[in-house]
């Protein structure tokens, strides 16, 4: 690859230049965190329309919090809403356990708005959908499917679990279905029926029907809203789902079907129907008015993917195009957010392959290690699949000991794994 020393610029532009595929968090986290060590990061977006969260709600840790900062953007209690009780429902909406925590809960569109509204005019592009890569030993170009090119220093492919980018680099490789499915739903919190809020909305709670996870939580409104009266209540259903049944979910009105995933208007209105009836029939009657109440609950499949590599030539992935962890650590956007700053500071600091070789390195050995932590921690789900007697003890029941440990020490893992990481 051709070199650009630290602090040498192209004679023919005087800035660095990088190509973002994918305008989401992990996009805008690497054209934000570029921007800041002096780089042009333009951003190009497949969707036509600006992304909207759907209100999705996120889990925070110190990382995200410290890189968002470092940016400039202030991470305060506008960002989320903070929770110091949990609870436990049982099947009759009696509460057996309470225990106190200490979490801010966000949402993709809050994390996601901060990091748009710092993108210049003209530096991020809808409807570009990339289609190729070529490079050489001195640039990189994308070609987009309208028939346009962009030319660059480097690009990074933040295009999400199915990422183009990465299928090109390493075809074939795909993430791993993992046997179980997240239902998610989302009320406003206006809509949420006055006892139910007085006894639920300011905490996490957690119902445990069985072989499942259910959680809700409170979270910024559909316009980030974090005032008393305008935010939101999210639900996490996780549910063990064979691959036949994901196969019909994702089958449309029409008979066609859509792989893995369905985009949400098109999930057909009998398996919303049948969703809302296994809310009723299996979790504790409060939370599942909350499911009902939503008109339009969607589901995402849960995937395991590690790349073997995340580098190629001038070429990086980045977030879940680089590593797609399953979501009990909470920890995917927080990851988008590490992965931007490693990738800035190794290549601030050293020449550009030197520099992406650390990445590499670097955020290999995290990426890795955050897939395998949510792969044993979403054991317990997927092992629901195995025959009785194949399953372990760990697998046959909750504890809610061990939940609340997993629960309160999310961070302290993202932490360790983080640590683990930086000693290859
Ligand atoms: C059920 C569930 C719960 C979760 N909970 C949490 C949580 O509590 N905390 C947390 O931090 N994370 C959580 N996550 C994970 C988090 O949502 C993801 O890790 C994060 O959104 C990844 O961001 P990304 O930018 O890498 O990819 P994505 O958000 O997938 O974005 C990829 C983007 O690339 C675009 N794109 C794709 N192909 C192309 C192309 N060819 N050309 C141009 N653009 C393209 C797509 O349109 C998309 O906008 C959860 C995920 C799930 C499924």
């Amino acid at each position: 690859m051709g070199r650009i020393l630290k602090g040498e610029k192209p004679a023919d532009h005087p800035m660095s230049k990088a190509l973002i595929i994918g305008g989401s968090v992990g996009g805008l986290f690497a054209a934000n965190m570029l921007r800041s060590i002096g780089w042009e990061a333009t951003v190009f977006e497949r969707n036509a329309e600006e992304l909207t969260g759907r209100g999705a709600g996120i889990s925070t840790h110190p990382q995200l919090r410290d890189v968002t900062r470092r940016l400039g953007i202030p991470f305060d209690d506008s960002m989320g809403i903070h929770i110091d009780t949990v609870v436990f429902l049982d099947h009759d909406g009696r509460c057996y356990d309470r225990r106190a925590t200490v979490r801010l809960m966000s949402s993709w569109g809050r994390v996601f708005r901060s990091l748009r509204d710092r993108m210049p005019a003209g530096s991020y592009h809808l409807g570009k959908s990339l289609l190729r890569v070529e490079q050489d030993a001195g640039s990189v170009t994308a070609i987009f499917a309208d028939g346009t090119h962009e030319h660059g220093d480097l690009l990074i492919g933040a295009d999400g679990g199915r990422s183009t980018v990465r299928e090109l680099f390493l075809p074939g490789q795909q993430p791993d279905y993992a046997g179980c499915v997240a239902w998610r739903a989302m009320l406003d919190e206006r809509d949420v029926p006055p006892a139910i809020h007085e006894e639920l909305f300011a905490h996490f709670t957690y119902c445990l029907p069985p072989g499942e996870l259910f959680l809700a939580y409170p979270v910024p409104g559909r316009n980030n809203e974090t005032q008393v009266g305008q935010r939101a209540y999210n639900i996490v259903w996780y549910r063990p789902t064979t691959p036949a049944q994901l196969a019909d979910f994702c089958t449309d009105a029409n008979g066609k079907q859509h792989g893995t995933s369905i985009p949400p208007p098109l999930l057909r209105p009998a398996i919303i129907a049948w969703s809302k009836a296994q809310a009723r029939a299996l979790v504790a009657p409060q939370a599942a008015e909350i499911f009902e109440r939503d008109p339009r609950p969607f589901f995402q499949g849960i995937f395991d993917f590690i790349s073997p590599q995340i580098v190629f030539g001038r070429v990086a992935l980045l977030g879940d195009a680089a590593f797609l962890a399953r979501p009990h650590p909470g920890a995917g956007t927080t990851k988008c957010a590490i992965d931007a700053e490693c990738l800035a500071d190794s290549i601030a600091s050293l020449d550009l392959d030197a520099g992406l070789a650390k990445y590499q390195r670097l955020q290999g050995a995290f990426g890795t290690g955050l897939v395998r932590q949510g792969q044993r921690d979403g054991s317990y789900l997927t092992d629901q699949h195995k025959p009785r007697e194949q399953r372990r003890n760990k697998d046959m029941s909750w504890d809610v000991d061990d939940l609340m440990g997993d629960h309160d020490g999310r961070s302290m893992q993202v932490k360790r794994i983080l640590d683990e990481s930086r000693r290859v």
